[in-house]
């Protein structure tokens, strides 16, 4: 089901964040009033940044594994 943006009233598919028109914002909490930032970018930034970190921490145990397995087949 479309919504429109309640700002300039284009019609925007459903669950989009942002206007793409305008830029308004169409959900979310704005946790800072001054920046229009929202607890769903929070959760975005927090997302990717665990992401990276959690890259971070598997690839070296992996690769770790790797060579123990290689090691051990002699
Ligand atoms: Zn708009």
């Amino acid at each position: 089901m479309p919504e429109f943006c309640p700002k300039c009233g284009a019609m925007v598919p459903d669950g989009t964040e942002r206007c793409p028109q305008c830029g308004a914002r169409l959900r979310g909490r704005v946790m800072d009033e001054r920046t229009g930032f929202t607890w769903d970018d929070f959760r975005t930034y927090a997302l990717g940044t665990w992401f990276y970190v959690g890259l971070a921490i598997v690839i070296p145990v992996l690769l770790t594994l790797l060579c123990l397995l290689l090691y051990l087949r002699g």
